[in-house]
């Protein structure tokens, strides 16, 4: 019998933070394409909706009120404002999905990742990534596009913030080089995939072998 047959697994909220720049996107898309029980959080947010991206894709779009009222209904896990704008990420879809044993990646800042480890505290997995060094966050920004020095440097002090909370984290990783860094993400996923205490059947199995 295969694993999933005998051991039927509760699902785990793998959340993957970082400052801007630090490769958070890249390994997220490297890993919803190798990981088939893996799927996106889509986070609902008040911000305007950018080219290239797709509703109920890359984010549900919504005005300021809907979201209000989002809130005061409870319909999110974890809710923050970010750089000015409102992001939450819906409750229902996930709440049943786990139970069915899928496994969901939050692509969620530092506000959020503490929210849900509050909320849902042994079914979160956090990791967040570093950049190799200062100096090198600021050129792979600098190399994104065309803006100004002034857009860089307040880029570069949101970084700074958001890497002061590097420590509330239960995996921190260097992405040095993206494939190395999205193979210890990899690596992360698959370990905490075998925790004993998302193996929902495994009680039952280890009585059956004991008799
Ligand atoms: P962006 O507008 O560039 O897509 O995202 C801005 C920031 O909001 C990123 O740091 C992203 O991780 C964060 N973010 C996106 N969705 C959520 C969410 O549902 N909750 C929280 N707390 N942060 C989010």
């Amino acid at each position: 019998m295969t694993e999933s047959e005998t051991l039927p697994r509760r699902g785990l909220m793998f959340i993957l933070s970082s400052p801007s720049g630090a490769g958070k996107t890249t390994i997220a898309r490297k890993l919803l394409a190798a990981e088939q029980s893996l799927a996106m959080s889509v986070s609902v947010t008040t911000r305007p909706i950018r080219p290239g991206e797709t509703e109920g894709k890359d984010y549900f779009f919504t005005q300021r009120p809907q979201f209000d009222r989002m809130v005061e209904a409870g319909d999110f896990l974890e809710w923050a404002e970010v750089f000015g704008n409102c992001y939450g990420t819906p409750r229902a879809q996930i709440s049943e999905g786990l139970a069915a044993g899928q496994d969901y990646l939050f692509d969620i800042d530092w506000q959020g990742a503490q929210q849900l480890s509050q909320a849902a505290g042994p079914d979160v997995v956090s990791v967040f990534l570093l950049p190799p060094s200062i100096g090198e966050l600021e050129h792979r920004l600098r190399s994104r596009g065309t803006d100004s020095d002034e857009v860089i440097r307040g880029r570069m002090d949101r970084a700074r913030a958001e890497i002061s909370h590097w420590d509330a984290y239960d995996y921190v990783l260097v992405n040095e080089n993206v494939d190395a860094c999205f193979e210890q993400v990899r690596t992360i996923l698959h370990a905490e995939r075998l925790k004993r205490e998302r193996q929902r059947g495994l009680i039952e199995f280890a009585r059956e072998l004991m008799r």
